[in-house]
């Protein structure tokens, strides 16, 4: 593993943190620092005034070339090698800003998935949409009683003529109501094994029969929504790969979620802040940075920060080679999440009763902002496969463990 960069990738860095400090205080003004940030890049869009905010830090980026960046210059994408992609998510989490500007589902696992396995046609009439972001997506996988066994979902697509016709229910579907168009997972043949009888499907969220829902969070955001198919028409054109071979396409797509999901949070500027935070609080009695149990266990996070980051890189090494990430990204999901979260839970330790106080209330530290994460970062270790499954997938397909 070589640790150093290029000329070539250090003046890239260069130019890009010029790029975000002039840019990133035009849209999200120059206090951006001081918001619940850790879940404007993630899951939650916030109210219609964040949401613009974020669009047009998606249209900023787009213009400047660096959504998409390692999608092949062939479907409009920037053509990067993963070390600038690296570099990229670096800097960007280093703000604190959103990765995938206001399109995450669709830059960072639907269009890679389609460049992959959809058709010419699709490709064309999509990809260039997404990185506009003129058209928003969201993912259909979860259902009330299907979620880590995402095998057993019940939505029904069934094929009459020319058309799907959908009926069912989706849940937990981030972006729903911000969303154009979605990327359907249906049981296309109720006879067939559950893994056998699926297909993947792109819906346009505003056709006859579809119902979003927007569900309230315990953060207070409403970030996921449940959505309704009542008859809903799906063109057959619309099918990603073969008839009930879904199964195959959904995987690539959640891959795609988990490689990013050892990636896209910003653990390392949250500890950061974390340890600013220390030296202006008081903990049991005196100073918080002169206890030996706050510094113990502020040095142990670093710790586990660097090994995070330790771990990304050697992903990084295995794209260097050409190779596809497997199963092991699990590792960088699970590791990076619970970690957050444990970040997280310190702060509320150290700022006790405080972290009682909700987001913006009268005499909450930091406007309410650590409280806020706290109750976020919990959501992060569920979405995309919970710890609990990654676990289970690090155990049996890595480590060759046998089934429990
Ligand atoms: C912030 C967020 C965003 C999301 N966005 C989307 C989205 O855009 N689209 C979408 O389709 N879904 C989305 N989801 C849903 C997510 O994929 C599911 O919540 C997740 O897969 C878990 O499914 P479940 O909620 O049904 O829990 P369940 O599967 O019912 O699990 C309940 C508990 O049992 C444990 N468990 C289940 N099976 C096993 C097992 N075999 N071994 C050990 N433990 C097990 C789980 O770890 C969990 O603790 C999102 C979820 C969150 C939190």
């Amino acid at each position: 593993m070589d640790f150093s960069y290029t000329s070539e990738q250090e003046a890239f860095r260069s130019r890009l943190r010029d790029w975000l400090k002039q840019n990133s205080a035009g849209v999200f003004g120059p206090h951006y620092e001081k918001l619940p940030r850790s879940v404007a890049g993630v899951f939650d869009v916030g109210d219609d005034a964040s949401w613009e905010r974020v669009l047009e830090w998606h249209r900023r980026l787009y213009q400047a070339g660096y959504i998409a960046l390692g999608w092949p210059k062939e479907w409009g994408g920037g053509g990067a090698g993963p070390v600038e992609q690296a570099i990229y998510q670096d800097e960007v989490l280093r703000l604190g800003l959103p990765l995938y500007g206001a399109n995450m589902v669709a830059i960072d696992r639907v269009g890679p998935t389609l460049i992959l396995m959809g058709s010419d046609e699709q490709r064309r009439r999509y990809l260039p949409k997404m990185l506009t972001a003129e058209e928003i997506w969201c993912q259909g996988y979860s259902e009330p009683n299907a979620g880590s066994d995402l095998a057993s979902l019940e939505t029904r697509a069934l094929l009459e003529g020319d058309y799907f016709v959908v009926n069912g229910q989706k849940v937990w579907t981030s972006f729903g109501h911000r969303a154009h168009w979605q990327v359907l997972l249906a049981r296309t043949d109720p006879t067939a094994p559950k893994h056998r009888g699926i297909s993947y499907l792109l819906v346009d969220m505003r056709s006859p029969g579809i119902t979003v829902r927007p569900l309230r969070q315990m953060t207070g955001d409403s970030g996921f929504c449940e959505v309704f198919y009542d008859n809903v028409r799906v063109p057959k054109q619309n099918l990603v790969g073969e008839l009930n071979a879904g199964w195959q396409v959904s995987i690539a797509t959640l891959m795609y979620e988990r490689i990013s999901g050892g990636t896209r949070y910003p653990v390392d500027s949250t500890l950061a802040e974390l340890i600013e935070l220390t030296k202006t609080i008081a903990f049991a009695g005196g100073p918080a940075t002169g206890h030996a149990y706050v510094r113990q266990k502020l040095a142990q996070l670093a710790i586990e920060v660097m090994c995070l980051k330790l771990s990304r890189y050697r992903s990084l090494t295995v794209a260097l080679k050409g190779r596809m990430p497997g199963p092991e990204s699990s590792f960088g999901k699970l590791f990076a999440t619970e970690l957050s979260l444990r970040v997280a839970m310190f702060a509320d330790e150290l700022l006790g009763l405080h972290c009682g106080l909700e987001l913006g209330s009268l005499g909450a530290v930091e406007k309410g902002r650590w409280a806020h994460r706290t109750l976020a970062a919990r959501a992060a270790t569920i979405g995309g496969g919970s710890s609990e499954i990654q676990h289970n997938i690090i155990g049996e397909r890595v480590l060759g463990l046998p089934k429990g």
